[in-house]
């Protein structure tokens, strides 16, 4: 286990839909109440999915959140009460902008805990993940489980048409896949086209 009480570093959690990521925040969440180090926890406004001031993950656990739609409002958040972390959720939704806040308040001295997709449906990396990945102190990658061989996933497989890189969605939408059955669904799609 390493020492969450280190001042002022980026951990990065990331991986596929389905991988647990949030469970993993929630978890880090816990230490923190444990060790006292007050979080300050945000979400994009574009994930309403499940609830709209709340991380929950889909085992149903929950913790409050505040939502933001520009993350350099942070700042003003961070005055409000004596902070000494900061969690994100759902990071990817966040722009460029989100890199240099991060980096930003981890050389203030906060704790910087990030959880997001490393990849979008193409499996292009998405947004400003690749960039906080290669910043971070410690980057913890999850992976779930390819429904269709149940060999290890690190990719989400669009199931519906829409060329929308922000669309949202769960079961329906979704399924974790490992690269070769991504690849291979991809290409089913253009033949059926
Ligand atoms: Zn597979």
């Amino acid at each position: 286990m390493y020492k969450i009480f280190n001042e002022g570093m980026i951990e990065v959690i990331t991986g596929p839909m389905f991988s647990g990521k949030s469970e993993e925040l929630l978890r880090r969440l816990r230490t923190l109440e444990y060790a006292k180090l007050k979080p300050l926890v945000i979400k994009p406004k574009f994930d309403t999915r499940f609830s709209a001031e709340e991380i929950v993950s889909r085992s149903g656990i929950s913790h409050k959140t505040h939502i933001l739609d520009n993350i350099k409002d942070i700042y003003d958040l961070l005055k409000q009460d004596s902070y000494k972390a900061v969690v994100i959720d759902e990071a990817h939704f966040f722009g460029h902008d989100l890199v240099l806040v991060a980096d930003d308040l981890a050389n203030l001295g906060y704790l910087v805990i990030i959880a997001g997709l490393d990849q979008d449906y193409l499996r292009q990396p998405f947004g400003p993940m690749p960039e906080l990945m290669a910043i971070a102190e410690r980057v913890t990658k999850l992976q779930a489980i390819c429904v269709v061989c149940q060999h290890a996933a690190s990719t989400s497989f669009r199931k519906v048409a829409s060329n929308k890189t922000n669309l949202l969605g769960n079961y329906h939408e979704y399924e974790a896949r490992c690269r070769k059955c991504h690849v291979h669904g991809e290409k089913m799609k253009k033949v059926n086209d």
